[in-house]
């Protein structure tokens, strides 16, 4: 991490505003940025923190933070090979993207559709990230965890971490008792399970020159990184240019008789089955339906290009952006009847 506060130093009154990628303004009471398992340990001995941080990119900052702020800035990458397969291990405070293109490079399969996400390896399990038809959940092994209070170091199987869609037992029923310190994959080498048949995907591998015909190439995880990272840069707005968290709220999932309801009386609203039963429809259609797309009051207001994106201008607070936040799920709910749950974490 460049231009980072010194680590390993308890620092009072820090800035929080270079620390989210909403570019919210918060101040932390006291900051510690621990770039060893030593230095966390050390730290939570003196001081359980209120916050745990990572990128800063799911997180809505709502007042200063009393207390302190744990900056998770672990790093080390390690991979087990394991025949026709390797278990690469990331330290928790790793860039996700760029230990996502370290994998690719290396010709490892299975992240490549979790490309350009923002954000920490650490954060990655909290809400089991997904994008393009993949989710974190289906390339895990295992999570190291640190408990916050006993200081023991638990080993997490996917079994015990509770993945459903954006959620984890991190974000709820442990939310807070575990500090993550590293995360391990699951590979391939060689055989590939490649994915991409979602939306835009393929027609940007084929762009890519990938085919069956003669002098066209394999497809590739490498193709797929490129292909989703074309695709997210194009439609997704960059946090160093506006304020943003990516998607605010959660795709609500209907069961089948409630989805039957709603498109009872929306039948042009998109959908998509679920594995479990049940419909998904995309919380972004129901904003934009709703007239939200693209309002703005002062410094905050709806991406005009991706309703499901709050976004600070610049100069908002983190209360009003939540207060907006509010106003868009009474009216969706008014509107449609169907409650939208912030997949954000507010502080
Ligand atoms: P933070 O925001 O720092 O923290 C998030 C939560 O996790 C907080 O509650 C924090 O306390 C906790 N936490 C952080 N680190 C640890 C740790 N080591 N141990 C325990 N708890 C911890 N998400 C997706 O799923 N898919 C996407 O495609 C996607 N696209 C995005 C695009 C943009 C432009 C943006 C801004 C965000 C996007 N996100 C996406 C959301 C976000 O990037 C992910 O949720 C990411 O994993 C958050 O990582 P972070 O390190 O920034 O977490
Ligand atoms: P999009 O492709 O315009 O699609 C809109 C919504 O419809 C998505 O949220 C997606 O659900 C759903 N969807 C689209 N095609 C689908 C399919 N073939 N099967 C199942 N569901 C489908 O969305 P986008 O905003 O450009 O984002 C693209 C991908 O990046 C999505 O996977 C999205 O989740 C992810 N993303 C996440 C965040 C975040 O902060 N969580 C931010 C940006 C992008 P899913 O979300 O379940 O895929």
């Amino acid at each position: 991490m460049t231009d980072s506060p010194p680590a390993s130093t308890l620092l009072h009154g820090v800035s929080l505003r270079r620390f989210n990628t909403f570019g919210l303004e918060s101040s932390a009471e006291r900051y510690f940025r621990a770039t060893s398992l030593g230095s966390l340990r050390e730290a939570l001995r003196i001081e359980l923190p209120t916050l745990v941080l990572g990128g800063g990119s799911n997180l809505l900052l709502t007042r200063d933070v009393p207390g302190l702020v744990l900056h998770l800035d672990l790093r080390g990458v390690r991979v087990l090979p394991k025949g026709d397969y390797v278990e690469v291990t990331a330290a928790a405070g790793e860039n996700w993207h760029e230990f996502v293109a370290y994998t690719v490079d290396a010709g490892y399969g299975g992240l490549e559709n979790l490309s350009l996400i923002p954000g920490s390896v650490g954060a990655s399990p909290v809400q089991n990230i997904g994008a393009y038809g993949v989710e974190l959940k289906d390339r895990f092994v295992s999570l190291k965890a640190l408990h916050r209070e006993t200081l023991d170091l638990r080993e997490f199987r996917a079994e015990d971490c509770g993945f459903g869609y954006r959620h984890s037992v991190f974000k709820r029923e442990l939310a807070g008792q575990y500090i993550i310190t590293e995360v391990t994959f699951r590979l391939s080498v060689g055989e590939h399970d490649l994915r991409a048949d979602y939306g835009d995907v393929r027609e940007h591998v084929v762009a890519q020159g990938v085919g069956e015909a003669p002098g066209q190439s394999r497809l590739s995880p490498k193709h797929i990184s490129t292909a989703v990272i074309a695709i997210r840069r194009s439609k997704l707005p960059d946090p160093a240019e506006i304020g943003n968290s990516g998607s605010f709220f959660k795709n609500p999932e209907l069961s089948l008789s409630d989805y039957e309801s709603f498109a009872a009386l929306h039948p042009s609203a998109p959908s998509y089955e679920l594995p479990a039963g049940g419909r998904k429809i995309p919380a972004g259609w129901l904003i934009e339906q709703a007239g939200w797309k693209g309002h703005r009051r002062g410094a905050i207001g709806v991406h005009d290009r991706q309703a499901l994106v709050l976004v600070n201008h610049g100069g908002g607070s983190g209360r009003e952006l939540f207060a907006l936040a509010r106003e868009i799920q009474a009216d969706v709910e008014a509107k449609f009847g169907v409650a939208l749950e912030m997949e954000v974490n507010v502080f």
